[in-house]
């Protein structure tokens, strides 16, 4: 970690909504400079209303927010400059010309359109829209506009970029060209970058810290390699060449099921061996046609956490994570 002011610093923040629900308890968090960071959680874990906060949709019940130091309700005109926000819903005006939506938004941050237009090019181009610059937002399609919105929040150079489910419902290719873009931006510009998803492979794809929040609280908040390191954990599905109705014996292993007869699922911690698996399996006359992982690490980390409320690091070493 760095001595530099964090680009983001929430502080016991909590928010209960006009009927009563509380989707935010107490959250801490802290995003250092230059980090990306990945914000995990199921539907309704509380995501969109932090990001709700830090965009000033709508004020915390109590707790701070700072953007590079400076407090978001004390000072809002100067934390906003820092920020960057790509919200869930497109919420541009429809019949507004694509560059002028980008032209309008610098315009805001008292940014000239001789100024911004330079910019605004580099943008649209970077995100392959620069061909629609001339087109209505609504005549674009749903990943186009998912990009000029990208392009919108970047037009003022933000210190610290928040995207809310940018990849949702985007297909792979322009998923993998938007993770593309982001890295570039983050690398480059040394933009800081948050963004939540609710896809794991992308968490693990980007982000060096990721937090995971689940019924408004924070589960776990740590850098992506010590908690990679610390899943030692894994599942593997065996397809079998025949049906077999009994049950199957395997020794030494954490955990064995049988969805159904011609599949075997088999659970390995750290020093437990596919070849004791295989040696056993042969010695029951039992062939395997394939195998595969069941999901990658994150995504059972993710599942336990969720199925089981494991709260703490400290729980999660009991639980052998
Ligand atoms: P996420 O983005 O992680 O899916 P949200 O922040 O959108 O979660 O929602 C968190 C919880 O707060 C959900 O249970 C949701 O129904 C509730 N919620 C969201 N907005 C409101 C609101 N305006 N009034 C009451 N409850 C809300
Ligand atoms: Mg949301």
């Amino acid at each position: 970690m760095t001595n530099l002011t964090p680009a983001l610093q929430v502080k016991n923040l909590t928010k209960t909504y006009s009927n009563g629900f509380t989707a935010l308890k107490n959250v801490n968090l802290t995003v250092p400079q230059g980090g990306f960071f990945a914000l995990l959680g199921p539907n309704g874990a509380g995501k969109s209303t932090m990001i709700g906060i830090i965009s000033s949709l709508f004020k915390p019940t109590e707790g701070s927010v700072k953007i590079f130091g400076t407090d978001l309700l004390q000072n809002p005109s100067v934390a906003k400059q820092y920020l960057g926000i790509v919200p869930q819903e497109f919420n541009f005006n429809q019949f507004e010309k694509v560059e002028d939506i980008l032209i309008n938004q610098a315009g805001y941050f008292g940014i000239s359109a001789k100024e911004s237009k330079p910019r605004a090019k580099k943008l649209l181009t970077a995100l392959g829209l620069w061909d629609k610059r001339n087109n209505k937002a609504r005549e674009l399609s749903g990943g186009m506009k998912r990009r000029l919105m990208i392009a919108r929040a970047l037009i003022h150079k933000p210190r610290l970029l928040i995207l809310d489910e940018p990849t949702a419902g985007v297909d792979i290719e322009l998923r993998r060209s938007m993770w593309d873009f982001m890295q570039q931006i983050n690398t480059e510009e040394n933009t800081t970058i948050i963004l939540t998803t609710h896809y794991l492979e992308e968490a693990e794809q980007l982000c060096r810290y990721i937090a995971i929040l689940d019924h408004g609280e924070i589960r776990i908040n740590t850098e992506m390699k010590d908690l990679l390191s610390k899943l030692s954990i894994e599942t593997f599905v065996l397809d079998m060449a025949k049906p077999i109705n009994e049950p199957i014996r395997i020794e030494g292993v954490t955990a064995v099921s049988q969805p159904d007869a011609q599949t075997l699922e088999v659970t390995l911690s750290e020093g437990e061996s596919l070849n004791q698996v295989f040696t056993q399996l042969s010695a029951q006359g039992i062939e395997i046609s394939s195998m595969r992982n069941k999901a990658n690490r994150l995504e059972e980390l993710f599942m336990r956490l969720v199925e089981q409320g494991i709260e703490t690091e400290d729980s999660m070493a009991e639980a052998g994570l």
